[in-house]
C-alpha cells in the first residue's frame, strides 16, 4: 500500500506559499508507516518547530491499474474521505531552497491522517465540499471543483509512472488556509458536513 500525494492542486494554496501554478500535477509519495493509526493522537515530532496541517480530499483505489485513461479513471475508486497531509514546513522550506526532495518534511511516520471512507456513488467527485476545524475554528474550506487537476487527470498522470494497486490512497491537494498546529490542538475534518476524522496533537 502506498500513498500518492498531489502538491499545489488549488491555485489559492499555491499562491499562499508563493509557488507557481504547475503545468502538470506535482506528485510525491508517503509510505505505509506514514499512516496515523485510527484513534491514535499525533505526537508532535522532535525534528520540526513548524508542523502544518493540510486538509485534503482522499480517494482509495479499488482496482489495480497502469496507464489508466482519464475517461476510465472513475472505475478505479468508489470511496472518498478527507485526510491531513502533515508537513514539517520548516524542513520543507530548507529542502526547497536547496532543490532537494521533500520526503523528510512530508513522508515521516504518522504524517498522513485519513478519515472514515464514504461511498462516492451517486455523487460528483468534483463537486464535494470539505472543511477542517482547528479546535473550534474552521481554518480550511475546500471545494473539489476548484482543483487545478481533476481526480481523473491525477489518476491518468500518476498511473503513467506508478501502477495503482487496490488500497492505495491518493491525497488530492489542499486548498488555502494551511497553518501550524500545537500540542493539545484538536483537528476535525468533514466532508459534506459529516465529520470523518477527529484527532489530537500530543
Ligand atoms: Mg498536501
Amino acid at each position: 500500500m502506498k500513498i500518492i500525494c498531489v502538491g499545489r492542486n488549488y491555485a489559492d494554496h499555491a499562491k499562499e506559499l508563493n509557488n507557481a501554478v504547475p503545468g502538470e500535477p506535482v506528485l510525491f509519495m508517503k509510505g505505509k508507516n506514514a499512516l496515523l493509526l485510527p484513534g491514535k493522537p499525533l505526537y508532535y515530532p522532535e525534528f520540526t518547530d513548524d508542523l502544518h496541517y493540510e486538509c485534503e480530499l482522499v480517494i482509495r483505489i479499488n482496482k489495480n491499474g497502469k496507464y489508466i485513461q482519464e475517461k476510465f479513471a472513475h472505475k478505479y475508486f468508489n470511496e472518498v474521505s478527507v485526510g491531513l497531509d502533515f508537513t514539517a514546513r520548516d524542513l520543507q522550506q530548507k529542502q526547497k531552497e536547496k532543490g532537494l526532495p521533500w520526503e523528510i518534511a512530508k513522508a515521516f511516520d504518522s504524517s498522513a491522517v485519513v478519515g472514515s471512507f464514504v461511498s462516492i456513488e451517486e455523487k460528483n467527485v468534483q463537486d464535494l465540499h470539505f472543511e477542517l476545524k482547528l479546535n473550534d475554528d474552521v481554518v480550511q474550506k475546500g471545494h473539489t471543483a476548484d482543483m487545478i487537476f481533476t481526480i481523473p487527470k491525477i489518476i491518468e498522470y500518476a498511473s503513467r509512472f506508478f501502477t495503482l494497486n487496490i488500497g492505495d490512497l491518493i491525497f488530492t491537494g489542499t486548498p488555502a488556509g494551511v497553518g501550524p498546529v500545537n500540542i493539545h490542538d484538536r483537528l476535525r475534518g468533514s466532508l459534506e458536513g459529516e465529520t470523518l476524522f477527529d484527532i489530537n496533537i500530543k
